[in-house]
């Protein structure tokens, strides 16, 4: 199928909901496509911003004391050290070129814009621009924390794209109960027991490698289970 790839690992901490639009962009297009940057930790970005440096120099690229890359044009190359959007895991830049070739009329339809005519690469989702600072670290906070510790409720409706009001309403309930359900049918219904699962880990490895490289989170996701699991008989 179809899909979004990160080429850096490191890198994959992105707003889910972010990554399905992509996804579905892809599926509706019949083509993959490859994040080449996602999520930027402030060592990386330090790195990134050097680089971004480095490749407008010709053009008079210069860097502000705050990190920030501009060329004299007015140009932005690259945000403020933690500014980026990048370090709110809520922007990705796709490098193919079918990609880059994309009006805002035709992402439109999955939610998506490309906030800057000079980076045809740099794509967000229309519902977080202009959302506020704090807004844009709870979702960063969310996303990194992951699935390996207990969520609440706010944090779920991160997760899921939902309107992040905190009460769990009717939609936040179906669509808990189809996580569940997603999450039965990945690690099938027969685990009884902590032992089971750590059991079925060790003597048939195939079952587990492949999910472990595809499926985001799913190694915390199994140690949440385990730990879960490990106090009941
Ligand atoms: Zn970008």
């Amino acid at each position: 199928m179809p899909e979004v790839k990160f080429k850096y690992q490191d890198e994959a901490f992105v707003y889910p909901k972010l990554i399905d639009a992509i996804n579905k962009l892809c599926e509706y297009k019949g083509k993959s496509c490859t994040c080449t940057s996602g999520y930027r930790s402030l060592e990386k970005q330090k790195i990134i911003n050097a680089q971004v440096l480095a490749q407008h120099k010709n053009q008079g690229a210069y860097q502000l004391p705050n990190g920030a890359v501009y060329t004299p044009d007015g140009k932005c190359w690259a945000s403020a050290y933690g500014k980026s959007n990048h370090c709110y895991c809520i922007a990705m830049d796709i490098g193919d070129s079918w990609f880059e070739n994309l009006a805002n009329t035709q992402l439109k339809q999955f939610g998506l814009v490309k906030t800057m005519t000079h980076e045809p690469w740099h794509v967000t989702l229309i519902e977080l621009v202009g959302i506020s600072e704090n807004k844009k670290k709870f979702i960063r906070d969310t996303v990194l924390k992951g699935v390996s510790k207990d969520m609440n409720v706010k944090e779920f409706q991160v997760f899921a794209g939902l309107e992040c009001d905190g009460i769990a309403g009717s939609k936040t309930k179906a669509k808990a109960k189809e996580v569940l359900q997603c999450c039965q049918k990945i690690l099938g219904l027969n685990y009884q027991t902590a032992e089971e699962v750590i059991k079925d880990c060790m003597t048939k490895p195939e079952n587990w490698l492949d999910k472990l490289k595809t499926i985001p989170y799913f190694s915390d996701f199994i140690m949440n289970i385990v730990r879960k699991m490990g106090g009941k008989k």
